[in-house]
C-alpha cells in the first residue's frame, strides 16, 4: 500500500476532451419545452440566450467533445487539481476506509465553477459577443466568470440574490475586482425586479428570481448580450467532467479503485463532474462504484422533488426541463451553503437518478458544519459550506465502514474552499446555527404549481 497524500499530475495530463454522458446513459433525455408554447425548444429560441457553440454541446450525443486549445491554455492556471489521500481524518475516524478527494478549490476564484465560466466566455467570445449575463446565488459562480468573462475582454453583468450580496460582501467586492458589474436581485434593472421590489421592498430574492433577471436582460438586448448559466444545463455538466477524468487517473496512481463517489449538489455539476466518468466506467467498463449526491435538508430537490417538468426560474421566463424540482416558486431557507438553494436539479443527473443509477441523501445543516470542522482541523483545508456536505457523507460512509470492519474506498470532491464564508463558521462556533428542515406544507402540492404539460415524456 503507498504510503503517497498527493497524487499529481502533470500538465500534460490535463484531458484534451470532456465527457458527455447522453452518449452513454440509458434513459432518454426528455425534451425541453419552450415555455410560450410549451412544445419543444427549437434552436432559435436558444440562440437569443446561448452562442451556437454552447447549443451544440447541449444537445450533443458525441461521447467526447474536444477542449479547444485556448481553453485548455487557461485550465492550466490551476489544472490538473490535486486528488489527495485524507490520511489525518482517516486515523481521527480509527476507519479502515480509505478516503481521497479531488480539490477544485485551487482555481483562481476557488471553486470548480471556473471550469465551466471559461469554455462559456471562450464560446461566446468566438461567436462575437460582447456582453454577457447572469445570476450568483452565493457568489462563486458569479466570481467565476467575471474572471472568465474579464479573461476574454467581454462585459458582464451579475445579479446576486440579496441575502447574500448582504451577507457575503467579500465574494461581491471579488465579482467587482474582476471587473464585473453586479446588482443585489430582485433589482431596479428589470421589470420583474421592479415589480417584485414593489410588492416587497426588502425581498431578500432566491436563485429562481436572479435567473429571471439576468435572462431578460440578454432576452431584451436585442442580441447584444447572452445569458451564463453556472450549473444544470448539459453543457455545464460536460465541461465539469474534466474533474473526474483527472480524478480517474490519479485513482489509478494511487493504485485504488473507489467503492464510492460523492459530492454535493446544488443544480448538479461539480457531482456530475466528478461522477460521470465513473458511472461511464460502471456502464462500459463492468464497474460498480456507488455514485452518491449529497443535498441540502433545507433545499431538498432529489430526496423530496418530484420528477415533472417545470421551469428553471421564478418568472417562467426560462425553457420547461423535466427535471426533480421544489417548485419553481420555492424560496428556501437562507442557509448558509448558498450554492445548493435552487429548487430544482439538472435534467440529466434527475433522470440518472430516477432511473436507479445514483443515489441521494439529504443533510442537515449542523452536521455539515461538524464535519467541515473536523476536516479543517485534520486536512488543512478549511471547505465551503457546500463541498462540506459532502464531507458530512464521506465521515458517514467511513464510520460505517468502522463498524463493519470493511476496507472500504471513498472519494469525494471538494468543490471549493471557504474562505469568503468565514462568517458561517463564525455563527457555528458560536453556537447560533439551526438545523433547518423544510417543513412538509412548504412541499405538499408541489404538482399544483407545476405548468401544465400536455407533451408525453
Ligand atoms: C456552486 C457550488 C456548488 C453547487 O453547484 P453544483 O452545480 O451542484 O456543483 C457546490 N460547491 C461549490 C463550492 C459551489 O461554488
Amino acid at each position: 500500500m503507498s504510503e503517497r497524500i498527493r497524487f499529481l499530475l502533470n500538465e500534460s495530463d490535463l484531458p484534451r476532451t470532456w465527457y458527455n454522458i447522453l452518449a452513454d446513459s440509458p434513459v432518454a433525455p426528455s425534451p425541453v419545452l419552450n415555455p410560450q408554447t410549451m412544445q419543444p425548444v427549437t434552436p432559435d429560441f436558444l440562440t437569443v440566450l446561448f452562442p451556437m457553440g454552447l447549443i451544440e454541446q447541449e444537445i450533443s450525443q458525441e461521447r467526447f467533445i474536444d477542449i479547444p486549445e485556448e481553453v485548455r491554455e487557461i485550465y492550466k492556471l490551476w489544472r490538473p487539481t490535486p486528488l489527495l489521500r485524507a490520511r489525518r481524518l482517516e486515523k481521527e475516524l480509527g476507519t479502515p476506509a480509505h478516503i481521497y478527494y479531488k480539490y477544485e478549490g485551487v482555481s483562481p476564484s476557488g471553486s470548480h465553477k471556473s471550469n465551466s465560466a471559461v469554455p462559456q466566455a471562450y464560446y461566446n467570445k468566438i461567436a462575437g459577443t460582447r456582453a454577457m449575463t447572469t445570476e450568483t446565488g452565493a457568489g462563486q459562480w458569479g466570481s467565476a466568470l467575471a474572471m472568465a468573462c474579464q479573461f476574454y475582454g467581454l462585459d458582464l453583468e451579475v445579479y446576486m440574490v440579496r441575502v447574500s450580496y448582504q451577507q457575503k460582501p467579500y465574494r461581491r467586492h471579488l465579482i467587482e475586482t474582476y471587473g464585473a458589474k453586479i446588482y443585489p436581485s430582485p433589482s431596479d434593472q428589470t421589470q420583474i425586479g421592479r415589480q417584485i421590489l414593489a410588492q416587497d421592498p426588502d425581498h431578500l430574492g432566491s436563485l429562481g428570481i436572479a435567473i429571471s433577471e439576468a435572462v431578460e436582460v440578454a432576452a431584451s438586448s436585442g442580441g447584444k448580450k447572452k445569458y451564463g448559466l453556472g450549473s444544470v444545463l448539459n453543457h455545464v455538466l460536460l465541461h465539469q467532467t474534466v474533474i473526474g477524468e483527472e480524478a480517474l487517473k490519479q485513482m489509478d496512481m494511487a493504485g485504488e479503485y473507489p467503492d464510492v463517489v460523492i459530492g454535493c449538489v446544488g443544480g448538479g455539476s461539480n457531482f456530475s463532474g466528478i461522477a460521470f466518468p465513473f458511472l461511464r466506467e460502471n456502464l462500459r467498463g463492468g464497474q460498480r462504484t456507488r455514485l452518491l449526491a449529497v443535498e441540502p435538508a433545507a433545499a431538498p430537490s432529489l430526496t423530496r422533488g418530484v420528477y415533472a417538468f417545470d421551469f428553471g426560474d421564478s418568472a417562467q421566463m426560462t425553457p420547461i426541463f423535466k427535471m426533480h424540482t421544489l417548485g419553481h416558486d420555492f424560496v428556501p431557507a437562507s442557509i448558509h451553503a448558498g450554492g445548493l438553494r435552487y429548487h430544482g436539479m439538472s435534467p440529466a443527473l434527475s433522470a440518472l437518478y430516477h432511473a436507479g443509477l445514483i443515489e441521494a441523501r439529504a443533510v442537515q445543516q449542523i452536521g455539515i458544519f461538524e464535519a467541515a470542522v473536523q476536516f479543517t482541523r485534520t486536512e488543512g483545508i478549511l471547505p465551503a459550506p457546500e463541498s462540506a456536505h459532502a464531507i458530512r457523507a464521506a465521515i458517514d460512509e467511513a464510520l460505517q465502514a468502522k463498524l463493519t470492519g470493511e476496507k472500504k474506498v471513498i472519494l469525494f470532491n471538494l468543490s471549493g474552499h471557504g474562505h469568503f464564508d468565514l462568517s458561517a463558521y463564525n455563527s457555528y462556533l458560536t453556537g447560533q446555527l439551526e438545523d433547518d428542515v423544510l417543513p412538509e406544507e412548504q412541499i405538499a402540492n408541489i404538482s399544483a404549481r407545476l405548468p401544465q404539460v400536455s407533451i408525453v415524456a
